[in-house]
């Protein structure tokens, strides 16, 4: 029906042709992210019988975002007139809630062309059954999937690698990876994609593991454990982190492979939780934690995007106020990632497996067996890309600051940001209407309300029946009317 790189290839051009300049990386110094949803329609049954062995299939970009950056606690705003988190992802998502926000009022204004159509229950909605929707990002999400185990160069996931430049190949593959140390403090604003690991240059012998089949662990408590070669009843010691990254290593299918140290991400763990042991080499991080973005010295509360995609494989990526309209939540069926490093199972682990414990879900709800997949395509303003575009490779590249919304929706389907404003905001401009971004949370309500309001209350669904018919007058004239 669709393959990865003809899901990245779609999502290039509109990329290409339809985002404006404005927001776009300079290519001469710049880079971004990118990441998109995907609509996928196959023709219902009834059109696909007469079509046998030629089943009709559109795939449709309908929503996009780029960016890199992401606030600090201190810049949030109780006003929800900022956006915290301008992650391409995070961006894409957003957006893809505005459309989704059409997609009903289409639907519930009795219009042609709606995703949805009548649920079982008054005033709810479901996704006609031969629709689904693929998110793609051309890069590993930062956080959990990006702590991927480094082999040599001739395992690497990616090519990208000559040992003789090991800078090279940090620059290359490093991605959304970024170190994380007092050196690079500085710059930990910057997405996880900002950063060229220095740590990364050097592989450090005493914590290089060699993964073999012939590792059998029998672990017994206390910083280091003993591990017994089943094979040659030989001992060795491993630290937590070791343990973890074999794990990791075994189920990567890296066994028989010298797991020479990992791609770092810059998202730390989250407070009171166990924190990553910044050895060198394979011990750097653990895996499988709830991380925060990182911030300029001032740390964020945005999850990274590792976390929130495994979030939205449970709880959907509609949220909960559009789950007021609906049946069921709205899940990805696929994701597909660029070209970069990458690994299908620290995926999968991030994604699917860290929520797979989570039972007695509300009905409808359930951990999604999401699809993942890797393009061959390379996102032309990637790090990469930018950076072998450069005649010498060595010039000084920092990520785009600015941020782009994209959505398919009739009236302003663009929004460019940078700081968590409509781009150009000024300090005496912050507060006013005209500098909101439009998925800034406060919009995104109001969006929903102007649905609400559009709505008889004999068409409402349950949930909100209360809630609009106490909804105070005036905010009702200034909901319909702005
Ligand atoms: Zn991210």
């Amino acid at each position: 029906m669709w393959s990865a790189d003809e899901v990245a290839g779609l999502c290039y051009t509109h990329y290409s042709t339809k985002l404006p300049k404005q927001g776009k990386p300079d290519p001469n110094r710049e880079w971004t992210l990118l990441a998109a949803v995907v609509k996928v329609e196959s023709a219902p049954e009834r059109e696909a019988c007469l079509n046998v062995g030629n089943l009709q299939v559109t795939k449709e970009v309908v929503a996009m975002g780029t960016g890199t950056k992401c606030i600090g606690h201190t810049r949030m705003r109780k006003t929800g007139d900022i956006l915290n988190d301008s992650h391409a992802e995070v961006i894409a998502k957003r957006s893809f809630q505005r459309y989704l926000v059409h997609q009903l009022w289409l639907a519930a204004s009795h219009q042609q062309g709606s995703i949805f159509s009548p649920g079982t229950e008054i005033g709810k909605w479901k996704l006609k059954p031969h629709i689904t929707f693929i998110f793609f990002c051309s890069h590993t999400p930062c956080g959990d999937a990006s702590i991927i185990p480094m082999t040599k160069p001739e395992d690497q996931p990616c090519e990208l690698v000559s040992r003789k430049d090991p800078t090279r190949h940090s620059a290359d593959c490093s991605g959304n990876h970024d170190p994380v140390g007092p050196e690079n403090k500085r710059k930990t604003e910057e997405t996880a994609s900002d950063y060229v690991t220095k740590r990364m240059k050097t592989v450090i012998s005493d914590s290089t593991c060699e993964v073999t089949e012939r590792i059998a662990a029998q672990y017994v408590p206390g910083n280091q454990q003993n591990i017994q070669d089943t094979n040659t009843s030989r001992s060795e010691f491993i630290t937590d982190g070791q343990r973890e990254i074999l794990t990791c290593a075994k189920e990567t299918g890296l066994i028989g492979a010298k797991v020479m140290d990992v791609y770092r991400t810059g998202a730390k763990c989250v407070l009171g939780e166990r924190d990553d042991a910044r050895r060198p080499g394979v011990e750097y991080h653990h895996v499988g934690l709830l991380r925060v973005k990182p911030g300029r010295g001032d740390r964020t509360c945005s999850m990274s995007c590792s976390d929130k995609l495994a979030r939205w494989n449970v709880l959907g990526c509609q949220g909960a106020l559009l789950m007021h309209f609906l049946q069921h939540p709205v899940y990805f069926s696929a994701v597909v990632v660029g070209k970069c490093p990458y690994s299908q199972e620290v995926m999968r682990r991030a994604v699917i497996e860290r929520c797979q414990h989570i039972s007695f879900l509300p009905d409808g709800f359930h951990v999604q067996e999401v699809k993942m997949l890797q393009s061959n395509l390379q996102f032309k303003h990637s790090r990469h890309a930018i950076q072998t575009g450069h005649a010498n490779g060595k010039a000084k590249l920092v990520p785009c600051g600015a941020a782009i919304s994209w959505s398919a929706v009739p009236e302003q389907p663009l929004d460019v940001t940078s700081n968590g404003f409509k781009q150009g905001t000024t300090k005496k401009g912050i507060g006013s209407h005209q500098t909101r971004s439009r998925i800034c949370k406060v919009e995104l309500f109001h969006v929903f309300q102007r649905l609400v309001a559009s709505m008889s209350q004999e068409n409402l669904p349950e949930s909100l029946r209360f809630v609009s018919s106490s909804m105070d007058e005036d905010l009702k004239v200034k909901f319909e009317t702005e």
